[in-house]
């Protein structure tokens, strides 16, 4: 084999890959990562990619999870700040529009008292169950994003610490409903439900599939606690910096490096080849944050692995419902009818009623591109104007159409078509969003998301469907949810381990482990809540 000038080698550049390499760095161990693109960040890149001069955010971008995570922001955010160019732009109060036809809308402010007012506009009795639901979280917070950000626990241990009183009992059931039912269960405004419901499906999980009930009370620390934020300059930002501190602390960050394979030998993980040919050696261990799809069936020789193992990666789901973007250079910002906080906010979403965000889930079960489709609008320059020329804004509109089309339709007969049908969504709520508003645009269908990153499996964003049986101790694969594969010295990082796909740098946790097994932290250092 090749050089042996790192304890550590990582495959992939996406910021979780990166995350994980920092955090190694910070304890001294010297990381090289590979990253097959000429550029780091994966899913986080930003690009002018409507019109020169109005820098765009491709993939991810509102960076909310990343700052739940304990050793982000304790640990990493801090260093990156002070040391490595990182600016965080925090939206000061107002957080998501939910613009409808009646009424006046309502506002998600980081503030729960002004986001009751907002929601009490619609319903007094529904404003006052949704602050009961947030002090009901409150109460259990840090065990719950301790629980996002640490290894998964068995599969019983959180149903079996509840069963034992009345309360846990109650929202144990209230867990196991799907967002819908669970919706229509604690609000009665058909619009506050919408907005919910909205809000619910983040996760990328539809209205109906069970047991995702939790997914609002996941949204719940986000928003209110920890409020929102993107990097000043766009989301790439995040993976820029955290390279810099990898190669400060005398670590490689190696792009145009596309890893051919895994070397094994005797089931342990001896370093990566890359496809030219060159072999690069681990001193201490190699870490995957490539999908187990790729890294056990692509990238390793067959017989290192069982015929299970494989088998199991073999099952891995993927979500059938993926995104399709529109990037805009306008003129102007997106003037909301409903006027006053809404023309503040950065980030709309346009979910019309629970029925249309069910017709819109039915037809893309049809495999059919939705008629009247719910959408994202995204305005950064409102909370970050270095993105554009002086003046002139960036929008961003995304909605979830099926992964692949039925009937033989063919994603470049319908692309232009499917992208003004969301821009006349967003038409319907502003004044000023005619054509002579907008100096340019580009559309990335899930197709070109695929393109962009494999783990964009076929435009899905998640790393794997959001099912029960792919959550928890069961992500990736059951037996090895604790980010280490079934080859010795060969972890694993990414969205397809708990606690799924994000911007949540979840990279912090495999390199906790790895410091653990390496003797260089020990669990009394977990006090990091
Ligand atoms: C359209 C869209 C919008 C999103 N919006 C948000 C959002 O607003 N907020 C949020 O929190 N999350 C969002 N997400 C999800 C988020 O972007 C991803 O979950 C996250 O970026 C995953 O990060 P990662 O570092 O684990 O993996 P990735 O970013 O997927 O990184 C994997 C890296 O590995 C590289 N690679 C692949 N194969 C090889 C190989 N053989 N050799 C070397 N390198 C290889 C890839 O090029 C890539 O750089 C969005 C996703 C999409 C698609």
């Amino acid at each position: 084999m090749g050089m042996s000038d790192y304890d550590i080698v990582i495959a992939g550049g996406g910021h979780n890959a990166l995350a994980c390499g920092a955090m190694l760095s910070l304890h001294g161990l010297k990381v090289l990562v590979a990253e097959r693109n000429a550029w780091v960040g994966g899913g986080a890149v930003t690009a002018e990619i409507a019109r020169p001069g109005f820098k765009h955010d491709l993939f991810g971008a509102s960076h909310v999870w990343c700052h739940v995570n304990p050793d982000f922001r304790n640990i990493l955010r801090p260093e990156l700040e002070k040391n490595y160019g990182l600016k965080y732009l925090w939206a000061e109060d107002e957080i998501t529009g939910h613009p409808f036809p009646e009424g006046p809308g309502i506002v998600i402010y980081k503030s729960v008292d002004k986001t009751c007012d907002s929601i009490a506009q619609y319903s007094a009795r529904d404003a006052r169950r949704y602050r009961e639901i947030f002090d009901d979280f409150d109460q259990i917070k840090d065990g719950f994003i301790k629980t996002f950000f640490s290894p998964p626990n068995p599969p019983s241990y959180h149903p079996a610490a509840m069963e034992n009183n009345p309360r846990g009992l109650r929202m144990l059931r209230n867990y196991n409903l799907s967002s819908r039912a669970f919706v229509e269960e604690n609000f009665e405004n058909k619009w506050v439900r919408s907005a919910i419901l909205g809000w619910s499906m983040g996760p990328h999980v539809k209205p109906d599939q069970e047991a995702m009930g939790a997914s609002f009370y996941i949204m719940i620390p986000a928003m209110h606690i920890f409020g929102q934020s993107i990097p000043q300059g766009g989301s790439m930002e995040l993976p820029k910096a955290l390279r810099r501190l990898i190669e400060d602390k005398g670590g490689k960050v190696m792009t145009g490096a596309t890893v051919k394979e895994f070397i094994v030998a005797d089931r342990e993980c001896k370093g990566i080849c890359l496809e030219d040919g060159t072999e690069i050696e681990a001193r201490r261990a190699v870490v995957t944050a490539l999908d187990p799809k790729q890294t056990f069936l692509r990238l390793m020789n067959p017989k290192h692995l069982d015929s299970q193992f494989m088998q199991a990666c073999e099952n891995i789901i993927f979500d059938d419902m993926g995104i399709c973007r529109v990037h805009f250079a306008l003129n102007e910002a997106p003037d909301f009818k409903h006027g006053g906080d809404f023309n503040k906010v950065a980030y709309h979403r346009i979910f019309g009623s629970v029925q249309d965000i069910v017709n819109h889930v039915a037809e893309v079960d049809q495999r059919k591109l939705p008629t009247d489709p719910f959408i994202h609008a995204l305005i950064w320059t409102k909370n970050d104007p270095t993105r554009a020329p002086a003046g002139k804004h960036t929008l961003t509109i995304d909605t979830y159409p099926p992964t692949e089309l039925g009937n033989g339709v063919k994603w470049d007969d319908v692309k232009e078509e499917f992208g003004r049908r969301q821009l006349e969504v967003l038409r319907r709520h502003t004044t000023n969003m005619g054509d002579d508003n907008i100096l340019d645009y580009a559309i990335h269908t899930p197709e070109d998301l695929y393109a962009h990153n494999r783990s964009f499996y076929k435009g899905a964003p998640t790393g794997g469907k959001r099912i029960i049986a792919q959550l928890g101790a069961f992500r990736p694969l059951p037996e090895y949810s604790q980010y280490k594969s079934p080859i010795k010295k060969l972890y694993m990082a990414g969205p397809s381990c708990h606690p799924g796909g994000g911007i949540s740098a979840m990279g912090t946790i495999t390199a906790r482990v790895m410091l653990k097994d390496f003797g260089l932290v020990s669990d009394d250092d977990e006090d990091f809540l």
